[in-house]
């Protein structure tokens, strides 16, 4: 799949709920509320969609939500998104999760084919672990990475990098990758849907922590390359890499290499734009693939060239109303 800008499109991440175990506070407000259940597709809706996705040229899905841990019967999914990774259709299969549910998944994840996982950790203090995702439990956290370790999945830690909260702990969470041999990566917190707070009290530029921690780590330039947002560096003395997110600079659109699926069959094929298809009516009205797939690349046909993100202080409303649980980041 190809967009109007040239850009080839092989990287889907599929949302497969909007619920989650946590209310982090950057991500939810604390009564949020959810889909009604009828308006989810199945698993096996959207093991149809992504087995579309995979013959029209996707060779990497990435499976989040909401916490995806949660869904019930989640591993079916996993299982039937296996076999195209079995067959070469596709080169990778991985997930985005907040660590709750790992400790009993994390062996059937490898079975499946996963062999790197993405934890979403913003902190090693149990206390402030507990206030910024509201109802998280940090051992159990901490079990799941270790499973996950035991199990054979290569684990990067996601941090949501927020002022005032954890921009003193990058520098020991730094140390504790490395020696867990896990990487890490810290992300921008961008303004998505209403948390119920000024976002520009969040946000911290990544540009200062690089530079921060540039004075007490050796930071090596790295090239490697995911097509997203991320930059990467390696960290000399641990040997391990450091992604710094910057959702917010422009200057990583060029290459997106990415679309975004909903629970319910929404498709977004920007984070950061509102337009979308709705793929649901298409597959639940044809039996077959073909009218699906069509209105797949008529949307790929609309994939905009870039985001308008900007954090303004004076701002009361998100640069995009949805929350980030519906698109998974
Ligand atoms: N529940 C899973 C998890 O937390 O890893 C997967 C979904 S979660 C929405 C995906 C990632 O988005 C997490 O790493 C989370 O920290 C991040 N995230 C959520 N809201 C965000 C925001 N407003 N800005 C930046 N990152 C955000
Ligand atoms: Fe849940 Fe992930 Fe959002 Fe936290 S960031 S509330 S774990 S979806």
């Amino acid at each position: 799949m190809i967009d109007p800008f040239g850009r080839t499109v092989d990287y889907l991440r599929v949302s497969v709920t909007d619920r989650c175990d946590f209310r982090c506070a950057y991500c939810m407000s604390e009564d949020m509320s959810f889909l009604p259940k009828n308006q989810v597709l199945s698993l096996e809706e959207l093991d149809r969609l992504c087995r579309s996705f995979v013959e029209l040229g996707v060779r990497k899905l990435r499976i989040t939500g909401g916490e995806p841990l949660v869904r019930r019967n989640v591993m079916w999914l996993f299982q039937q998104l296996g076999r195209h990774l079995d067959s070469g259709a596709l080169d990778e299969l991985t997930v985005t999760t907040n660590g709750s549910q790992l400790a009993r998944h994390a062996v059937d994840l490898y079975a499946c084919g996963v062999r790197r996982i993405n934890v979403s950790l913003d902190t090693l203090n149990p206390d402030k672990f507990l206030a910024i995702t509201r109802w998280g439990k940090f051992d159990r956290v901490m079990a799941g990475i270790d499973a996950a370790r035991d199990a054979g999945l290569a684990v990067k830690i996601n941090a949501v990098a927020l002022r005032d909260f954890n921009e003193d702990e990058f520098d020991h969470m730094l140390t504790w990758c490395g020696e867990k041999g896990l990487d890490m990566t810290l992300i921008e917190a961008m303004p998505m849907g209403d948390i119920g707070q000024n976002r520009a009290d969040q946000h911290l530029a990544l540009s200062d922590v690089r530079q921060t921690l540039s004075e007490k780590w050796n930071l090596l330039p790295s090239d490697h390359q995911t097509g997203g947002p991320a930059s990467y560096v390696t960290v000399k003395e641990t040997g391990r890499r450091l992604g710094f997110i910057t959702p917010l600079s422009h200057n990583f659109c060029e290459s997106c290499n990415r679309v975004r699926l909903t629970c319910t069959g929404t498709l977004f094929m920007c984070l950061g734009q509102d337009d979308a298809a709705d793929l649901r009516a298409t597959l639940r009205e044809n039996a077959d693939d073909d009218a699906l797939k069509q209105a797949i690349l008529e949307a790929i046909d609309r994939k905009p060239k870039g985001h308008d993100f900007i954090i303004d202080r004076d701002a009361d409303s998100p640069a995009v109303a949805r929350h980030m649980s519906v698109t998974g980041g």
